[in-house]
């Protein structure tokens, strides 16, 4: 199956409020095709919520989600994948009975490949994330830091235009984080897509992206390269305190 690459994803005035709680509150982003995009912000900033909304997991109480243009507000999670938005998962949510190469081929199956193009497809990422002759293990028995690469691996079998990565390195080691970085540094030149990354780890952050957009209470903080989000005082001060401000974002 061929499907059009897609080049924008964008958030327009995105509200979310949960009964009495604003989680989102107004907020404009914008992911682009071979961009990684960094999403960062203190706990509760809205950066889940942002990637749920983007991914058709939660509509907007207002605002709008945009794909090339066309308001995607209205999709289910389903229809946005096979439009092209593919997402991991904090928690990994694979089959665990089944082994890696069937978890990532019945995502394939999902967005209208053929058993035998998925499993083709699944095998390819596979051996580029580096599981080449571990197709067959079951996800039952897999380590923890590789339960977060298959779930990569399985949201790139998506064939996304867009890949929305919700903490990967979250309970990494430093060998595991650098592994991870490699990959996800790789995915928009191997397969051609916008990566937006969530994560609290500032070393994966600062050394992948090349834009990071800051969330604070809903809010948007600021954005722009990692060299202008690290010494902008608005977002040290969101980070550490009035206190640090002086000081740029510990990496
Ligand atoms: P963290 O870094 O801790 O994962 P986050 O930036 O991803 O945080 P969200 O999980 O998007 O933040 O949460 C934003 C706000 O919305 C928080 O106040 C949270 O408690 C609230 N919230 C999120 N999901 C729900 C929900 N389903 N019901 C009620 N409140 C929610």
């Amino acid at each position: 199956m061929t499907r059009s690459r897609k080049q924008l994803l964008e958030a327009r005035g995105v509200h979310v409020a949960f009964g009495g709680i604003r989680a989102l509150g107004g907020v404009d982003l914008t992911l682009r095709s071979g961009q990684i995009l960094g999403l960062i912000g203190p706990n509760g900033a809205g950066k889940t919520t942002m990637v749920n909304v983007l991914s058709g997991f939660q509509r907007p109480t207002e605002g709008r989600i945009e794909m090339d243009g066309v308001d995607v507000s209205a999709l289910s999670p389903r229809r946005m994948a096979q439009a092209g938005v593919g997402r991991s998962f904090q928690a990994a949510r694979l089959f665990r009975d089944l082994t890696v190469e069937e978890n990532l081929a019945v995502a394939g199956i999902g967005t209208g490949l053929s058993g035998r193009l998925a499993a083709e497809r699944a095998r390819d990422i596979l051996d580029w994330i580096g599981y080449a002759g571990r197709h067959d293990q079951r996800c039952d028995s897999l380590s923890y830091g590789d339960e977060r690469r298959i779930s990569i691996a399985r949201a790139l079998a998506l064939h996304p235009s867009f890949a929305l990565l919700d903490e990967p390195a979250s309970g990494m080691n430093d060998a595991e984080c650098d592994a991870l970085m490699a990959v996800i540094s790789g995915i928009p030149g191997r397969f051609g897509c916008g990566v937006l990354l969530i994560e609290h780890n500032m070393k994966v952050i600062m050394g992948v992206c090349e834009r990071i957009h800051v969330l604070d209470g809903g809010r948007s903080l600021a954005e722009g390269t990692p060299q202008e989000v690290r010494h902008d005082p608005v977002v040290r001060r969101a980070y550490l305190g009035e206190k640090a401000s002086n000081d740029a974002i510990a990496i």
